[in-house]
């Protein structure tokens, strides 16, 4: 999560910048909600199952993790709103799928709806994360993936990110407040 607010961030002030467009609030709070659009399916899952994830594959993932129908809806951004917010927008998602392709988890549907297979980079077919180029894509049919999060999922993963980021807490606020501060800067100097 922090990753996709650092992305939105990032990605506002770029699209900021090569579309000359000036940096309000609106504009950055915006770059940083399509950066974290897909996991609304986090809270979806949530609602429904009073967890996410674990040992069961939910919403989480599944059914706003699909990359392909967000490009209709991108066109539906430019052509209504134009293409600086289309490209903030593409950013966001598409930067959020590169994002999730990789480390924890077990990757994204990346060609549903033609195909239900997920596919993870850098990962062994367990699921654990392996940065060499003999492990550069890996792919589970539905049915694989079942099965994989039934012997792997750990149904407190939530709870051991909460704690992780309870116990990292000070550093995490400093690098996004480092990377706020940086912007801020470019701001002022450059002629925005
Ligand atoms: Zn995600």
């Amino acid at each position: 999560m922090f990753l996709d607010i650092k992305l939105g961030l990032l990605w506002a002030f770029l699209a900021g910048l090569f579309f000359e467009q000036a940096l309000t609030p609106g504009w950055i709070l915006a770059g940083v909600i399509f950066a974290l659009l897909p996991d609304i399916d986090f809270w979806i899952e949530y609602a429904e199952r009073g967890t996410v994830g674990g040992k069961v594959i939910g919403a989480h993932r599944s059914l706003l993790h699909n990359p392909i129908p967000y490009i209709p809806a991108a066109l539906f951004v430019g052509t209504f709103f134009g293409p600086a917010w289309m490209t903030l927008f593409a950013l966001g998602v598409f930067g959020h799928f590169a994002h999730d392709l990789s480390g924890m988890g077990y990757g994204i549907r990346i060609f549903w709806p033609f195909s239900d297979r997920w596919y993870k980079l850098f990962s062994g077919k367990d699921g654990g994360i392996r940065y060499d180029f003999d492990h550069l894509v890996v792919s589970w049919s539905p049915e694989e993936m079942k099965t994989l999060v039934a012997e792997r999922g750990n149904d407190n993963w939530i709870q051991e990110d909460l704690r992780y980021i309870y116990e990292h807490r000070l550093s995490i606020f400093l690098k996004l407040l480092a990377l706020l501060v940086g912007i801020g800067a470019l701001v002022a100097i450059l002629p925005l």
